[in-house]
């Protein structure tokens, strides 16, 4: 049994169609989403209603809580407060209940799910080194965990000490621990371009990150198109 792991697709829908079709093609019949749907690109309400529809397991991330809240965006830099103001505009009442409702951690099989960190999930700090790594494994209590928030693919393993990957595919041993970063389905910031999810395939306890070129001009011209900030159709292709 396979299944495909993805998040921070932040209202991408090209990415994240071609992420879906790629994860079916590649057999996985489970689904399991680790949160940040909305937020940046131009298609908030249709990523929200394909996950929703999809009734996998789904953790909230932190653009899923900003969207649903009415308090002020002043602290902001101003294209992020434009991209929200404008996210939250397009959410209706049921979209915001839904989000509202996703838990920040989930075991799903024998796996958790996480959007940011195990140490501190609503905190949303971010995991970018073996030190922040440590911290939560402190917390993780199944063999795997996945999480993203970073939207940089990485592999961190717990054995006597902790250790990042330099590859993108690792097979479970026992007596170890990994905590996995799936990347960024709709916005990845490791200088690659292409959409990003990882297929677990629970038999051979393999884990592989895999990397997608997608429609990014339709998704670039849907930013331009509906008034958002020309930079978040511009970062798109630099792939941060
Ligand atoms: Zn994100």
């Amino acid at each position: 049994m396979r299944y495909a792991i993805f998040g921070d697709i932040h209202a991408n829908l090209e990415a994240l169609e071609t992420v879906l079709y790629d994860a079916a093609e590649q057999e996985c019949t489970n689904f399991v989403c680790i949160g940040d749907i909305v937020g940046y690109n131009a298609n908030p309400v249709e990523c929200l209603n394909t996950v929703r529809d999809m009734g996998c397991p789904v953790v909230k991330g932190n653009h899923d809580e900003e969207a649903i809240l009415d308090t002020s965006l002043d602290g902001l830099n101003p294209l992020a407060k434009r991209a929200m103001e404008w996210t939250r505009a397009q959410l209706g009442e049921s979209d915001r209940q839904w989000l509202a409702d996703l838990k920040l951690v989930r075991q799903v099989r024998d796996f958790t799910i996480v959007h940011a960190t195990l140490d501190t999930p609503g905190g949303w700090t971010y995991v970018t080194n073996k030190f922040d790594a440590m911290a939560s494994f402190s917390y993780q209590f199944t063999q795997l965990c996945f999480y993203g928030h970073t939207h940089t693919p990485k592999i961190y393993v717990k054995g006597e000490s902790v250790e990042a990957l330099e590859e993108t595919e690792a097979t479970l041993e026992l007596g170890k621990k990994y905590f996995i970063n799936v990347g960024s389905v709709g916005q990845p910031r490791d200088g690659d371009w292409r959409a990003s999810y990882a297929v677990y395939d629970v038999e051979t306890k393999e884990v592989r990150i895999r990397r997608l070129e997608y429609d990014i001009q339709t998704a670039q011209k849907k930013i331009l198109d509906a008034g958002l900030p020309e930079m978040l159709a511009h970062r798109l292709a630099l792939g941060k």
